[in-house]
């Protein structure tokens, strides 16, 4: 299935010019495809920014046109030697394009292959504390000292790029320091699942079952991947189970809380949070500058007090996407020769290129949103305190000001409201919404895609 990869390529490379196509593109791979969980194979994070917010729609077309079903695209940093780049010259006979990609190896991991998952880049050293993460990190301290006692499992979620598979790769990596001989095995759902039906296939379900049975710590990542299909889950349940008599650690993350997951068996929804669930939040502004003077010191560079700021005042999403930032512009500093903090000067650097890129009026974003809620401009913009109205009223609000820039002033006039403290309230309200309202944040993911799309 992985010479599926060259079909989009060629579809994309119709789409765009041919620079952009060997710039972007060239050295993409399709690392894997499992249950719609897409992961590109890129050369380094500057492709992973750049891909994400130029080509992300591009990409997702292409795939949906070639039959690829798609829950996620994820991007992953394939070192030099791995990602063998894709010639682009047209005279290159297909087949060898397909015979090299074909070569890839899906990633399917097994405790058999002793293979543990685990990535020794994630420490609990470079694991920054902020106010934004401080119980889960004190939950995985004690973990780490008497692994299967008191947090088991430990259910950890929050939002993309915040942080969740580096804190329990560290606390895998922790307990094999402290003991080589422990079992730890770090993987996936959608892996966990695609190992399972692969095991199901060959006739050899009782071994997979077994293998899980001897692990001392088993870690499950992105469990909102979770599938309905019931062989699979069960499966899951009996070896959750089993580990959990056993007093053998479970680690488990996700996106929100297993209740909101509409695929999942509400008896294992419910085991999964009995010993609580933490969550990772969106850092604070001095989170941020410390994540980002940490990352600076690991790496060696010298970069400007003022310039972290920037960043850390300009990124307001995640940490994956304030790495990003920071290595474009580390990249551009490099290339250009200037500091950090002379690039933001000068105008380089601007954080918000995204929404520059595909310029969009207010007066879209407010239609758009308005219709999105089933309203017309008019009542959006109307005095009308009813529920289902204020709130979309206050998503507008919040769009234009992240997406737009605009001042209060000038959003208070665009959604009818009276004063500027109301759209600072509104916007303010939705922020904190966010960081636990998951249908919230999908729904604003919908809406942005209707305005850009
Ligand atoms: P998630 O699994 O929640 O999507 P990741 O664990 O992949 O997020 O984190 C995204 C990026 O941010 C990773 O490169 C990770 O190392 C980094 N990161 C997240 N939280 C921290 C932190 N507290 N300190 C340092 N780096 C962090
Ligand atoms: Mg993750």
């Amino acid at each position: 299935m992985y010479d599926v990869w060259q079909n989009v390529l060629a579809e994309i490379e119709q789409q765009i010019s041919a620079a952009n196509f060997s710039t972007w593109f060239q050295d993409t791979s399709l690392l894997s495809a499992d249950n719609g969980y897409i992961i590109i194979g890129v050369k380094n994070s500057f492709y992973v920014k750049q891909l994400r917010a130029r080509y992300l729609n591009l990409i997702s077309t292409a795939l949906k046109n070639n039959d690829i079903n798609i829950t996620n695209i994820d991007f992953e940093v394939q070192s030099a030697s791995k990602t063998k780049s894709r010639s682009r010259e047209i005279t290159k006979p297909i087949n060898s394009i397909r015979d090299h990609i074909k070569t890839i190896k899906p990633r399917t991991v097994t405790p058999e292959e002793h293979l543990n998952g685990l990535n020794n880049k994630y420490t609990l050293d470079n694991f920054i504390i902020g106010s934004n993460n401080e119980l889960a990190v004190a939950a995985a301290k004690s973990i780490i000292e008497s692994p299967g006692t008191r947090y088991n499992p430990f259910f950890l979620y929050g939002g993309p790029g915040l942080g969740k598979t580096h804190l329990v790769q560290a606390i895998g990596n922790e307990l094999l320091k402290n003991n080589p001989n422990y079992k730890v095995f770090y993987t996936p759902i959608s892996h966990f699942y695609s190992d399972f039906i692969d095991a199901i296939q060959s006739g050899k379900g009782k071994e997979f079952n077994r293998k899980f049975q001897k692990l001392d710590c088993l870690i499950i990542d992105d469990f909102q991947f979770i599938v309905n299909k019931e062989k699979s889950q069960e499966e899951f349940f009996n070896i959750f189970n089993d580990l959990y008599q056993l007093n053998k650690q479970i680690i488990v993350t996700s996106d929100r809380l297993p209740s909101q997951i509409k695929t999942v068996d509400e008896r294992l929804a419910s085991r999964l949070t009995w010993a609580g669930a933490f969550d990772l939040q969106l850092p604070k502004f001095e989170d941020k500058c410390a994540i980002l003077r940490a990352k600076a010191e690991l790496m060696g560079v010298e970069i400007e007090p003022e310039a972290i700021e920037y960043i850390a005042e300009n990124v307001n999403t995640n940490i994956r996407d304030l790495e990003g930032e920071f290595s474009t512009i580390l990249l551009m500093s490099e290339v250009r020769g200037l500091t950090p903090l002379e690039l933001i000067e000068n105008g380089s650097i601007n954080v918000n290129r995204v929404s520059k890129l595909r310029p969009i009026s207010s007066k879209q974003v407010v239609e758009k949103v308005a219709k999105y809620y089933d309203l017309t401009t008019k009542d959006l913009q109307s005095k009308s305190r009813v529920s289902n109205i204020k709130n979309a009223r206050q998503i507008a609000m919040f769009i234009l000001s992240k997406e737009l820039n605009l001042s209060t002033n000038k959003i208070a006039s665009e959604v009818g409201v009276k004063d500027h403290t109301t759209v600072m309230h509104g916007i303010k309200k939705i922020e904190n919404d966010l960081k636990l309202n998951f249908t919230l944040r999908d729904q604003l993911e919908e809406i942005k895609e209707k305005i850009y799309g």
